[in-house]
């Protein structure tokens, strides 16, 4: 059809623009009904259409269909094959294929070998994943257009940070060949953070956003700063270990033991292709499960040697088998704060999105990780949460209504930086205040992180008036440990520290002591003053004035700081180079 790239695009007003996730495991389409997005299902009911084709005597299956033929036709099927986009056959890891069609070397690409055409007799096609994603792209926008009665013209799709631009390419070019215009390929994390600071309740506040994007193949954690609307990714990790696909092999691990303890003999249903993908469908339709319910059911007719097979299993009991995924996650969001030099007291949010994000162990675990007073949101946490599976579309869909009445070269030009890494002051910004105690503290005006150029005001009170000093220094915090009082511990005897607890049962006490010491000691984030940056002295103001710092960051870091009282004449004005 199109040779793509070259092929001019709708004219903005007769597009209908979409926002699509396209993931390696499932994708979602989403659109702006009422200023709100919404998800759309597919023909199937669908809202997560497993990203799959599978080919039948030449009719082509997508979606959930193609998903339930991974035990009956697993050759002619293909899944998990986005990751592969973009990429040389070398640098791939073709794990999660064992099971479906195998990825194989061609030429610079990697392609797939199908019977996608009618007859017995008819020589399979050897497909490179660029037209494998085209025709599931064809797919999900061609469900996208029946359900809203108009051809989809267009789309913003989300993909992992660490895509690199040779993928966004192929991405692009393989949506085109479908007929679909990529307004623009935005983050799967900013269009998370976009789906919630779009709600209608949401406050547009400065913030630290951790999200942890947990799909079926990868685990992808950012943390991002949002200033004054401004998303800045200030780092991010991936992994492919600790993800939804790890759940499933706990799980299949433990009922294919469990069928064989109760069938001396059978053999292992993990053995055996066929057997190996009932087992894996059942899993995870029991891990789903296992996230709404405290007991779930597992059963597969003719699991292996013709005996049927059927079992339960409780939240606790899978909680236990499946604790190592769950430690990896926290190592996740471990690193990627470590990674970005910061500190969970300095979080704000936590956004939990992806699939594996239904889980409540992984939300309550975050839940210990953070500080009370950091928001955890997650559907077992928090009940206005968003579905974490459709966090991404409706991001996707919010992005497409802002940008779809642009041209393409002005999309392009306008909106790359706002969502990617964007230049930031590394420290906060800020001025000098004395407390009540008469302490110099810091009082932070531009928060560190913010994206630059910015400006931000802040009112010095000055109780006493007259000539007024304003001290613009630099700020950083740091964590203040409050080690709790040590314990007097003579023998187990004498624990006269320990008085808060009193109404503990004394008995076995000091048997515990030494463990609950870490419990109790209490972390803070308090702002230690850096280097000053201006004095400006700010001459005769009223008694119970007010003086008014302006500061203004450039985009080459560069700080104009403006001084003056509020409602009086003139002021102090001063810029200082980066
Ligand atoms: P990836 O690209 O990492 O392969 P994805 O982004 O394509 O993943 P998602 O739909 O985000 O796909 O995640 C898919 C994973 O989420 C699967 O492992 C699926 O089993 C899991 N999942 C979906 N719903 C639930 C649920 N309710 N409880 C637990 N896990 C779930």
């Amino acid at each position: 059809m199109s040779d793509n790239g070259s092929k001019a695009g709708p004219e903005p007003s007769e597009r209908t623009a979409i926002g699509i996730t396209f993931g390696n495991s499932n994708s979602s389409i989403a659109y702006l009904v009422d200023d709100k997005a919404e998800v759309i299902a597919n023909e199937d009911g669908d809202r997560q259409i497993p990203t799959i084709l599978s080919y039948v005597d030449g009719d082509e299956y997508y979606g959930q269909q193609a998903k339930n033929f991974l035990v009956r036709n697993p050759k002619n099927t293909v899944a998990y094959f986005r990751d592969f986009l973009g990429k040389e056959f070398k640098s791939i890891d073709p794990t999660h294929n064992h099971a479906s069609a195998h990825p194989q070397e061609s030429g610079e690409t990697v392609s797939f070998t199908l019977k996608d055409k009618e007859g017995e007799e008819a020589e399979p096609s050897t497909l490179p994943v660029s037209e494998i994603a085209t025709r599931y792209l064809r797919r999900l926008v061609g469900s996208a257009s029946e359900y809203l009665g108009k051809k989809v013209t267009s789309a913003v799709i989300t993909v992992p940070t660490n895509f690199n631009e040779k993928q966004k390419a192929a991405l692009v070019a393989a949506a085109a060949a479908a007929d679909l215009e990529v307004l623009q390929v935005i983050s799967d994390p900013v269009a998370a953070v976009l789906a919630y600071d779009a709600r209608p309740e949401a406050k547009i506040e400065d913030k630290i956003v951790v999200v942890a994007d947990l799909g079926g193949t990868r685990s992808d954690v950012a943390v991002v700063a949002s200033r004054g609307g401004m998303y800045t990714i200030l780092a991010t990790v991936h992994d492919y270990e600790f993800a939804g696909v790890a759940l499933d092999k706990v799980l299949m691990d433990h009922f294919a033991k469990e069928f064989m303890k109760k069938n001396s003999g059978a053999s292992d249903p993990r053995e055996n292709a066929k057997s190996l993908a009932k087992l894996r469908l059942e899993a995870e339709a029991t891990k789903r499960a296992l996230s709404l319910g405290t007991n779930a059911s597992f059963s597969v007719e003719s699991l292996a040697d013709g005996i049927d097979f059927a079992s339960t299993i409780n939240r606790l009991r899978y909680e236990t088998i499946a604790r190592t995924v769950f430690e990896g996650i926290n190592r996740l969001v471990d690193s990627a704060l470590k990674k970005a030099g910061l500190d969970v007291l300095d979080v704000d949010e936590v956004v939990l999105s992806g699939g594996t994000s239904h889980t409540p162990r992984i939300a309550a675990n975050f839940g210990y990780i953070f500080p009370q007073n950091t928001r955890i949101l997650a559907p077992s946490t928090e009940v206005t949460a968003i579905n974490p599976s459709e966090l991404g579309a409706r991001g996707a869909a919010l992005q497409a209504s802002l940008i779809q009445d642009y041209e393409a070269e002005d999309i392009n030009q306008s909106t790359h930086a706002a969502v990617t890494t964007v230049p930031h002051v590394t420290n906060a910004i800020g001025v000098i205040s004395v407390n009540e105690a008469g302490e110099e503290v810091f009082v932070p005006v531009v928060p560190p992180e913010t994206a630059v150029p910015a400006r931000r005001t802040v009112h010095v009170s000055a109780p006493n008036g007259g000539d007024v000093l304003v001290k613009v220094v630099e700020g950083n915090t740091h964590i203040k440990v409050t080690k709790p009082e040590p314990k007097v511990k003579e023998n187990g005897d004498s624990k006269a520290a320990k008085v808060e607890d009193a109404d503990d049962s004394d008995e076995d006490d000091s048997d515990f002591s030494d463990d609950d010491e870490e419990e109790e000691e209490k972390r803070e984030k308090v702002w230690k003053i850096g280097s000053t940056l201006a004095e400006a002295a700010v001459k005769g103001v009223k008694k119970n004035g007010k003086v008014e710092v302006s500061i203004t960051v450039n985009s080459d870091l560069s700080v104009l700081v403006t001084a003056r009282e509020v409602g009086g004449k003139g002021g102090v004005r001063g810029t200082l180079s980066s």
